[in-house]
């Protein structure tokens, strides 16, 4: 029951973790997520909350040093 649908996952859906950084990116209207546990990252739809697929580095402008 504290499932709720279209507001996007909670869990990680490589790892399960409920340890997720969640970034609106207004631009692309998408939410970008990263989970801290295993550090995978991936795209949701920021309005639906559909899983967008596995986050590709070339999409990104922003530069990451990591
Ligand atoms: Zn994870």
């Amino acid at each position: 029951m504290s499932s709720d649908p279209g507001q996007g996952r909670l869990q990680c859906p490589y790892c399960d973790s409920y340890e997720i950084d969640r970034l609106y990116l207004a631009s692309l209207r998408v939410d970008s997520c990263v989970c801290t546990s295993c550090g995978a990252r991936w795209d949701e739809d920021a309005s639906t909350g559909e899983f967008r697929g596995r986050q590709s580095q070339a999409r990104t402008s922003r530069t990451e040093s990591r």
